[in-house]
């Protein structure tokens, strides 16, 4: 079954909505190891983001999520809108100017995105960053789809998002900010990982 354009709204819509919903705790989360405006960053780049999809109505993948992948980099800041953004904007080149994908073209999608995210913060396993949810996420909908379908493939996607978001607690930050605590960062989850496990959580609900 092909993902249509009207589930990757969905997906964006739900993204909008679980990170608004979360703003103070991601917030809280980046008190503690960074400098708190992770959830305030990245809600308002969310709202920016649906604000111009509603204004320019996109009919295809590519036009859609090239325009959330620029709005987020020009509105999010820190070192999340960038990564946040080249994320969408590989996204939306390997999408192609489509209306719906098929789960390989999907898996190929979301792997083009994470390669965004190395590219451009060099992390790696470990470090303690978004991509710590993000890796996992990725792997489990392309090993996923191979036997099962792409609403299962989703909610596995997720699941291994949380894992790696609670596996980031054990971590000693190496990237980013909160790499400035060293040890002390240990005990908290990071808040990229955080979001990242909503992006997947979104995309999940929106395949169910
Ligand atoms: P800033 O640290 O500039 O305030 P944010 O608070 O918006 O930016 O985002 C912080 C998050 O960005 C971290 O929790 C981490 O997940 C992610 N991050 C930071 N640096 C990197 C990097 N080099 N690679 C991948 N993710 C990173
Ligand atoms: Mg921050």
């Amino acid at each position: 079954m092909a993902v249509t354009f009207v589930q990757f709204m969905d997906w964006l819509r739900l993204t909008d909505e679980h990170v608004i919903e979360a703003r103070s705790e991601l917030t809280e989360l980046d008190s503690a190891i960074g400098d708190g405006d992770h959830g305030i960053n990245l809600s308002r780049g969310c709202a920016a983001s649906s604000g111009k999809v509603d204004s320019e109505k996109p009919e295809y993948l590519d036009d859609m999520f090239t325009l959330v992948g620029m709005t987020l980099v020009s509105s999010v800041g820190g070192a999340s809108g960038p990564l946040y953004g080249t994320f969408f904007l590989r996204f939306a080149t390997s999408a192609g100017h489509r209306q719906e994908l098929t789960p390989v073209q999907l898996a190929s999608a979301l792997e083009a995105g994470l390669a965004g995210v190395v590219q451009r913060g060099k992390p790696e396993l470990g470090d303690k960053t978004m991509y710590d949810a993000m890796q996992p996420a990725v792997l489990a909908f392309r090993n996923a789809i191979k036997t099962g379908d792409v609403a299962e493939a989703a909610l596995l996607a997720s699941r291994a998002a949380a894992a790696g978001r609670d596996a980031t607690a054990d971590l000693v930050a190496r990237k980013g900010r909160a790499s400035y605590l060293g040890e002390r960062s240990v005990g908290h989850i990071d808040p990229g990982a955080a979001s990242t496990a909503l992006l997947f959580q979104s995309l999940a609900e929106a395949l169910a």
